[in-house]
């Protein structure tokens, strides 16, 4: 075969995603914009926050623009060791690691905390960076309807190994919905089962002060608890964390390979996440505005008639007639200023194509109605019910 005919495949698979609707198109931002954002996971609104930005440049200039290596060779820095501790005593775990992403965290904390010997218990929606630890950790693994915690039970008290992790988001990303954290826990208990819960989009909006789903349910420091987070959403910047007892962040420290073998957290972005929880916690009614921001959007989204989901937290999504509806529709609504997201196969996992909407706490009430006027005008035909 000619060299120039090897990649020839990527055409054919290229155009089958064409026909299916399915292309994927960067829109690269400018750096000032007047679009209204609904698609971003600055859920707090502190990625531009001067406080939090201005921390980042200056660790930049002090620590340089790279952590310059491993987190076991050159790559942690004073400032990682204070975001361990800060994360872990806001969040009421014993430790903490940071990663540099939330895929790496998760990526690290299922693989280490399973194995061939084990088995996993997952919700079917669970994060891509789950599914992939999954994957990668060799162990048997059931993935059981969303939200069944009968089935989970089921899949626990079948299993064929003494070693099991119960793996679930606290709220779900696509729809915004929340796991029942508390029966999760408690039939991990009855069947002597770990359960890993990634809080990537609980923490900063959810429980006290933004301490998050795990902590709202009681679950944080339990010593059978792992709680995943990122530092990309309600923090604003980049990374992620593991939180939970002291002998599994030792674990990981030692055996995530995710960790290892990942060049360190770049001193800005420790430095910016340390900022953002100085601020989380100096105005603790942030995560308040966000609920409210969510409340209003999806009860006036409903009221228009379209199959909105409930708010729980900072996301909710409004159901699309068809993959392509749901891009023309996304489309639209940046036309008219408003950027939104738009999720399709195989990003949901159910195939029903859907915009997802975020909301942040720095968005007025006004902008919220803009939103909904710019969605409502864009729709398709057949995307409200009424
Ligand atoms: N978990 C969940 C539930 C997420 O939504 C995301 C980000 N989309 C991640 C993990 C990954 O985090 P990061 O973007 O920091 O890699």
């Amino acid at each position: 075969m000619p060299p120039e005919q090897v990649f020839d495949w990527l055409d054919a698979e290229a155009n089958r995603r064409a026909d299916a609707g399915l292309t994927r198109r960067l829109r690269p931002r400018p750096a000032s914009s007047t679009e209204l954002d609904f698609a971003g996971n600055d859920y707090l609104g502190l990625a531009r926050d001067k406080r939090v930005a201005g921390a980042a440049a200056a660790a930049a200039l002090r620590w340089g623009a790279g952590s310059t290596g491993s987190r076991l060779v050159t790559g942690s820095t004073e400032l990682h060791a204070e975001l361990e501790h800060e994360l872990a005593r806001f969040c009421g775990f014993q430790a903490a690691l940071v990663f540099s992403s939330g895929f790496t965290a998760n990526l690290g904390a299922v693989t280490a905390l399973s194995g061939a010997e084990s088995a996993i218990v997952t919700d079917k929606y669970i994060h891509a960076s789950l599914i992939e630890g999954c994957r990668l950790s060799r162990a048997g693994i059931a993935a059981v309807a969303h939200n069944d915690v009968a089935a989970i039970k089921h899949a626990l008290a079948t299993r064929r190994t003494a070693r099991a992790l119960v793996v679930t988001d606290s709220v779900f990303s696509v729809d915004g919905d929340l796991a029942p954290l508390n029966d999760l826990s408690t039939v991990c208990r009855e069947h002597g089962a770990a359960l890993l819960v990634d809080d990537a989009h609980g923490f900063g909006v959810l429980g006290e002060g933004g301490r998050g789903a795990v902590h709202a349910a009681g679950l944080a420091g339990e010593p059978d608890v792992v709680m995943t987070l990122t530092l990309s959403k309600s923090l604003g910047t980049q990374g992620g964390a593991v939180l939970g007892p002291r002998r599994v962040i030792k674990h990981l420290v030692d055996t995530a390979r995710s960790f290892i073998f990942d060049t360190g957290l770049a001193p800005s972005s420790a430095a910016a996440a340390l900022a953002a929880l100085g601020a989380l916690k100096s105005e603790p009614d942030l995560p308040a505005r966000v609920l409210s921001n969510a409340a209003r959007l999806s009860e006036q989204l409903s009221d228009a008639g379209f199959r909105v989901t409930q708010p729980e937290a900072a996301v909710i999504s409004v159901q699309a007639p068809s993959p392509e509806d749901a891009v023309a529709w996304a489309a639209g609504c940046a036309e008219q200023g408003v950027r939104v997201g738009c999720f399709r196969p195989p990003s949901v996992p159910d195939g029903i194509s859907r915009l997802r909407l975020t909301v942040r706490a720095d968005l007025s009430e006004s902008d919220v109605d803009t939103a909904v006027k710019v969605i409502s005008s864009s729709a398709p035909p057949r995307a409200a019910t009424s």
